[in-house]
This record gives C-alpha cells, structure tokens and sequence, in this order.
C-alpha cells in the first residue's frame, strides 16, 4: 500500500511503502522530503488515509520539575516531628522552644530542596 502525502508546494506524492519513514525528492519542486511513516504515527484505526504525521513530542527540555529529593523527605519529616512534639508539649501546659525550630528548619530543608539548593 503506497504512502500518499503532500509536499509544502502542493504536490501529491506516492511513494512505496517500503519508503516509510526515509527521504525523496518532490518531482515537482526537487525538495527533499521526509516520507511519513503511518505505523509510527499509530494513527486511529478508523483512520483510512495517513492525515499529518505528529510532531515527535519534545521530552525533556527543562520545565519546572518537582522531585522529592531526600533533603525534602528529610524536612517533611523534621516538620511533622515539630509540629507533633509541639502539640504534644502544649497538651501538657509546656511550651518547648525546640518543637518550632524543628518544625521551622523542616521547613527551610523543603524550601530549599523544591528550589533545587545545594545541600551544604
Ligand atoms: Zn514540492
């Protein structure tokens, strides 16, 4: 089944099967042309005719990407760790000054971890 597509000036062109995915020229304008590959588009199967090969997806390429890092483990727990040694002293009428420091270089070690700062 040959692979029918357009060049950008206009032409229809019929190229083998065989061709998918590789390179020929336009009879009309002498481009060169990248043949689409139908099976690597996997297109619907309802689909009768390849329509516009997608764009091959960019992966990658930087974006804002939160990972869990251990520094941020670390400082999720040193703030649970706080805040339940907080409550825990407030429920026996004290207050221990070291609770919210806990909790507040919890707080520092996630911060820094989502903002991707170095760990020294
Ligand atoms: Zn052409």
């Amino acid at each position: 089944m040959p692979i029918s597509f357009r060049c950008s000036c206009g032409n229809a062109i019929n190229v083998p099967a065989v061709l998918a995915g590789g390179r020929t020229k336009c009879p009309a304008c002498a481009a060169t042309l990248t043949v689409p590959d139908p099976h690597a588009a996997a297109p619907a199967p309802a689909a009768k005719k390849p329509r516009r090969v997608r764009e091959p997806r960019e992966d990658g390429g930087g974006g804002f990407r939160i990972a869990l890092s251990p520094a941020v483990a670390g400082g999720l727990v040193s703030m649970a760790v706080g805040a339940g040694w907080f409550f825990f002293a407030l429920s026996n009428n004290r207050i221990s000054i070291y609770a919210p420091v806990m909790f507040v270089f919890g707080l520092v070690a996630v911060v820094r971890g989502f903002f991707g700062a170095p760990e020294d």
